[in-house]
């Protein structure tokens, strides 16, 4: 039978985790009931060095409910951090992880399902939004244009999916081969390959508490996968760079043909040229010393080259 952890981060999220953990119990308690999970599955909590009674309200549920684990981080170190962290922490114990915000935004009914093609094969299955009627029109527009931001920068993620999903322990296991610190999980779970599938559910509100998750946080999580992921930003730079020095070359023309049809100042077919040729030069100079630190940037990632599937002996 399937171990199921559920990896909740939480940070200051003590107006939400009695409600929170209402539900999750109520959730596990039935699929423990028939069958579909082991009685050893958890609710883990991970506290992500929260500054309210977060960590003290996760051990008293433990005390009270032997379904609750908890998990302290030293300090807060970000959502994408903790996930990870509760991820690793749970994957010992577990057959799969289900992560899933604290304040219950994704419907926890998409489990079911989760499980069914977690049981069919699949390693890993992701959450989808199917909705946002329940997000504000600027939450809703930004986080639409987020999907579409990254797409357009190189960094491949799955559209309208968040951290919520499932992941089998052997995905897990490849995922801790990732060598990055950079974190940005949403955009490596894709690359580990593995059997996928998507569940679609509708959005709901947040159960209590402010959103973590201003917009100067979600534009520092839309840059981290940009360039924790692609190297195109630089090759802007050597396009421009190439597009200039271009440029330049029709300058020159122009500027010659001005120069002998006589109506130019002295010395400025000379200072044009050069102004043109020598940017363009130095921006595309730029761009390729940006391709050999983009290259070395990757490198130092230490990513698998390969994740084997299957092996037939
Ligand atoms: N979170 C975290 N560390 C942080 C910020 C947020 O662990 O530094 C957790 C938070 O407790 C919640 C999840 O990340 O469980 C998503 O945050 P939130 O619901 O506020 O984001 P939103 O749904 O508004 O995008
Ligand atoms: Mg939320």
């Amino acid at each position: 039978m399937t171990t199921l952890y559920l990896a909740v981060p939480c940070y200051n999220e003590q107006e939400v985790l009695p409600d929170t953990t209402k539900k999750l119990l109520a959730k596990m308690r039935s699929l423990i009931d028939c069958g579909k999970i082991s009685p050893d599955s958890r609710i883990m909590y991970i506290d992500d060095g929260s500054k309210d009674s977060t960590w003290s309200i996760i051990s008293e549920l433990h005390e009270k409910y032997p379904l609750v684990a908890g998990l302290k981080l030293s300090r807060n170190r970000g959502h994408q951090n903790a996930l990870y962290g509760g991820l690793m922490g749970a994957k010992r114990h577990a057959d799969a992880v289900i992560s899933i915000d604290a304040d219950l935004q994704d419907d926890i009914n998409a489990i079911d399902l989760m499980l069914e093609k977690f049981e069919s094969g699949c390693d890993i299955v992701y959450g989808v939004r199917s909705k946002r009627d329940s997000d504000s029109l600027f939450k809703r527009a930004t986080a639409e244009g987020f999907y579409k931001f990254l797409k357009f920068m190189g960094a491949e993620v799955v559209f309208n999916h968040a951290d919520y999903r499932l992941m089998s322990k052997r995905a897990i296991d490849e995922l801790e081969h990732f060598g990055e610190v950079n974190l940005f999980l949403r955009g490596i779970v894709p690359m580990l390959g593995f059997r996928t599938d998507s569940v679609e559910y509708e959005r709901a509100e947040r159960l209590a508490g402010k959103s973590k998750y201003p917009l100067k946080k979600m534009l520092s999580l839309a840059w981290e996968g940009v360039t924790s992921l692609s190297i195109k930003p630089i090759r802007f730079i050597t396009v421009l760079g190439a597009a200039v020095f271009l440029v330049s070359i029709i300058m020159l023309i122009y500027s010659l043909i001005s120069h002998f049809l006589g109506n130019t100042t002295l010395g400025w077919t000379s200072l044009i040229v050069s102004i043109w040729a020598i940017g363009g030069l130095q921006l595309l100079a730029i761009g390729i010393i940006g391709e050999y630190l983009g290259k070395i940037y990757l490198e130092t990632k230490h990513r698998p080259r390969f994740i084997v599937d299957k092996f037939l002996k």
